[in-house]
């Protein structure tokens, strides 16, 4: 089963649209990764497979049903939005407990392992964290709702090299652990060549490529990053943006 499928999926504000004609069906067991400059429409995406944006056009379903179609639904799929939201006030400690209560398919021994790990201090305040610190402190809570698909949207925008390397160690290996699918946007090339499997890359709100990396690697005969690079610039210079596109996998090409 594709975890996110979606059919010439659009969204406008206004008179701009920040996402159009979005066809994709992304295989569960992967590790994606969604690239695209500011303002390419990635945040708008991933908030519409969560349920958080409605579409203004096509549709989209998520591990096989509507997104934030029912509770049971909303159980399997964790979001950590851009921001890491967080309670600043809440000792490190009590952000657990209050996501406890919000969570049917919790598991505070994931959560108490994971921060004795990380070494975060219960007692300190989560606003006084550092940015590294309360990113992890939202992978944790969102690792411990035991998604089937966690969705990240730029998770390393804060991080230090250190911090990122370690935060998507995590990733990895948690992913692999429990079976979890995870889609994550990012700027930052280099550490999602080292992890993705699965490539989106986006450019002024449409879809330039989207595929297995080792199918693009066989296609293109160069890296993940480089893929990127190259879809990036074409779709900046072009004039219509739906012009270069590489489509393999199982998205459907328009
Ligand atoms: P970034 O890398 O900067 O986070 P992004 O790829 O996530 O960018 P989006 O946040 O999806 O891009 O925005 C896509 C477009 O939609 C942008 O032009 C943005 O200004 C516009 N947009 C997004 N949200 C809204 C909103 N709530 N109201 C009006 N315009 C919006």
């Amino acid at each position: 089963m594709n975890v996110i499928e979606s059919t010439a999926l659009g969204r406008r504000y206004r008179r701009t649209w920040a996402l159009r004609d979005c066809t994709l069906g992304i295989p569960g067991g992967h590790i994606v990764a969604l690239v695209g400059p500011n303002g390419a429409g990635k945040t708008t995406l991933l908030t519409m497979a969560v349920g958080l944006t409605k579409p203004t056009e096509g549709s989209v379903t998520v591990l096989g049903g509507v997104p934030a179609g029912s509770p049971d639904a909303l159980d399997l799929i964790a979001f950590v939005a851009q921001d890491a939201p967080l309670y600043r006030n809440l000792p490190v400690a009590d952000m657990p407990r209050v996501a406890r209560n919000l969570n049917r398919r919790w598991d505070q021994g994931r959560a108490d392992d994971r921060l004795d790990r990380l070494g975060i201090p219960r007692r300190q305040r989560v606003g006084q964290l550092s940015g590294g610190q309360k990113a992890q402190l939202a992978l944790t809570i969102a690792l411990a709702r035991r998604p089937r698909l966690l969705v990240l949207d730029e998770p390393l925008a804060a991080l230090d090299p250190v911090a990122r390397d370690d935060f998507m160690a995590s990733i990895v290996e948690e992913a692999a652990r429990d079976d979890i699918s995870v889609v994550l946007s990012s700027h930052v090339l280099a550490e999602l060549e080292r992890v993705a499997s699965y490539l989106i890359v986006l450019t002024r709100g449409h879809v330039q490529v989207a595929g297995p990396v080792s199918e693009l690697l066989a296609m293109h005969g160069a890296g993940l990053e480089e893929i990127a690079l190259r879809h990036l610039r074409a779709g900046a210079g072009s004039a219509d943006p739906r012009a270069p596109r590489t489509t393999t996998g199982t998205e459907t090409a328009r």
